[in-house]
């Protein structure tokens, strides 16, 4: 398994931009970003749904509200960061890499900002922040999310804790695995989306708006 990744990792080294770079800031100060082939996963949905307006909750330096909105100037991304040093790094990327106008970034906790991003209805949601909290965060902000529309939801498999609960030995880190596994199941029976969970890096859920609310 890790020989297909680290050959796919490979293949895909020519769709590297600019934005890549900030990996390496990442990883020496270890601010937890999107791994490269969910990455990838997630800008090919982009090209085929197609969303104009996008969703993150978890900013971090900026780098996945920035490689999201690489893929088509018209698409416009409004991420929402609580941590205040993240939220400075992220300002300044928006504005080194060019994408102030493509990006408005909230600053506070995500569960407190929904009268600042009910503005406008989004064509996808990115949930990455706490993932104990991956629930609220969707129960909170799905209304503003079309017909049609995209969950996407980061580390649902969470470091093979979620599988197999009985390696993780602190009580936090099982608190927080518990949760995401009521949230997989409660995503995967929710009668209102149609829900598809990858086995890649760490976990993706990809969740589809019904019509049946
Ligand atoms: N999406 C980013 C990327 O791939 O480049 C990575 C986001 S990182 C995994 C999670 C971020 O969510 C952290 O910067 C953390 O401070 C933020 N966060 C966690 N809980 C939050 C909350 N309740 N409200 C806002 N931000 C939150």
């Amino acid at each position: 398994m890790e020989n297909n990744e680290s050959y796919l990792l490979n293949l895909h080294k020519h769709t590297d931009n600019d934005i890549e770079s900030l990996r390496a800031y990442a990883e020496m100060h270890q601010v937890p970003i999107v791994d490269r082939l969910t990455l990838d996963m997630i800008k090919q949905l982009i090209r085929l749904h197609k969303p104009l307006n996008i969703l993150e909750i978890g900013t971090a330096i900026g780098y996945s509200a920035m490689q999201f909105a690489s893929v088509a100037s018209d698409i416009h991304v409004t991420t929402i960061e609580r941590n205040i040093e993240m939220q400075q790094k992220a300002q300044e990327n928006f504005n080194q890499f060019g994408y102030t106008s493509q990006i408005r970034m909230i600053q506070g906790d995500a569960l407190e900002q929904f009268s600042k991003v009910n503005d406008r209805t989004y064509d996808m949601i990115f949930i990455d922040a706490a993932k104990a909290q991956s629930k609220k965060f969707f129960e909170l902000y799905t209304p503003l999310l079309k017909v049609g529309g995209l969950v996407i939801t980061d580390n649902v498999l969470y470091h093979g804790f979620v599988s197999d609960i009985s390696v993780v030995r602190t009580r936090n880190v099982r608190q927080m695995v518990k949760k995401v596994i009521e949230y997989n199941e409660w995503l995967m029976n929710n009668p209102a989306y149609t829900t598809n969970f990858l086995n890649m890096d760490d976990g993706l859920a990809i969740s589809i708006k019904g019509e049946l609310q």
